[in-house]
């Protein structure tokens, strides 16, 4: 396929260069991010997208991708596909679906989890919203770029199973590095507590596969001084995007609305922001309730 990637930071390098290395033609576009070698480099996200079958977008919000959407739409060509593989917020999402559907052009939200490890091996897994056919153009993109693609239904769709996803996974890692600052608090041994909590009805992915407390558990940020992994700022954006989604719908998320504000407090106001997520265990250690 020719394939148009207009965002070649972290996470759009490595996709475009495993779409390169699996034979497809790929024209990419960043207006500060270097090409990488195999991508043939576009003056212009318009040069970039105006002869691809598909045109992915991997770019920071949705104020961005939306107005990359107008500027590209336009010259894409009809039978093609705007995949924006972006975390975005839902409502920009079906706007730019809605945008797309006037220029009679297929239209795809994918966000994606698995971080920049999973873009460089390939093994990232897509949400994804918009329609069968469109669905079915990207599959073999998700097979290369991805291990896993799970098709939530209309555009929007696979931003609100990313968002709701990493509501869970905000709230469950500070229920975890609390539990365990209570243990040590208690005199708990954080092995023993390890060894019950993750075969015992307390189990989750923070606890038995990416544990916050260094040495306990399989190998984790925890272990590398709590370098990313996936940083406390982006699942701040996730949760500010969870909590903006359910103001727009009238949803009641007090959990989620409660980790916004100590992930807010902790990238904002303390020294959260380039650490992993997980670093909220040290975080909690030693801090009283007051
Ligand atoms: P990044 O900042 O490294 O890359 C974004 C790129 O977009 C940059 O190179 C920037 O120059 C480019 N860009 C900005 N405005 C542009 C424009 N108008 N036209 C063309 N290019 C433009 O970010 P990233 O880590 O690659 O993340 C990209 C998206 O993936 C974000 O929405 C992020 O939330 C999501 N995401 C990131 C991770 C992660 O671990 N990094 C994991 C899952 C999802």
């Amino acid at each position: 396929m020719k394939i148009g990637f207009v965002g070649l930071g972290n996470m759009g390098t490595p996709m475009a260069v495993n779409l390169t290395n699996a034979g497809h033609e790929v024209v990419g576009f960043d207006p500060v991010a270097a090409i990488p070698e195999g991508v043939t480099k576009a003056q212009t996200a318009q040069e970039a997208a105006s002869r691809a079958d598909v045109v992915i977008t991997m770019l920071p919000n949705g104020d961005i991708a939306h107005s990359v959407a107008s500027d590209i739409l336009p010259v894409m060509t009809k039978a093609a596909v705007l995949l924006d593989c972006s975390t975005i917020d839902v409502a920009s999402a079906r706007a730019m679906d809605q945008l797309a559907q006037d220029h009679g052009i297929g239209f795809l939200d994918a966000p994606v989890s698995g971080g920049v490890a999973g873009a460089s091996a390939g093994t990232l897994t897509f949400m994804v919203g918009g329609s069968d056919s469109a669905f079915t153009t990207a599959g073999p993109l998700f097979d290369i770029m991805g291990q896993k693609s799970v098709h939530c239904g209309a555009a929007g769709n696979g931003q609100a199973a990313k968002i709701c996803n990493n509501m869970i996974l905000g709230i469950t890692m500070i229920g975890t590095c609390e539990a365990f600052a209570l243990a040590d608090k208690l005199g708990l041994d954080r092995q023993a507590m390890f060894d019950v909590v993750s075969t015992s009805s307390g189990y989750s992915w923070t606890m038995n596969a990416y544990c916050p407390a260094p040495g306990i558990g399989p190998q984790s940020p925890a272990d590398n001084d709590y370098k990313p992994g996936f940083a406390a700022d982006l699942m701040l954006k996730d949760l500010r995007l969870s909590q903006q989604a359910a103001i727009d719908v009238d949803a009641d998320t007090p959990m989620g609305a409660a980790a916004t504000a100590l992930y807010q407090t902790f990238v904002e106001q303390e020294d959260g922001a380039g650490q992993d997520f997980s670093a909220m265990l040290p975080r909690f250690e030693g801090r009283s309730r007051s």
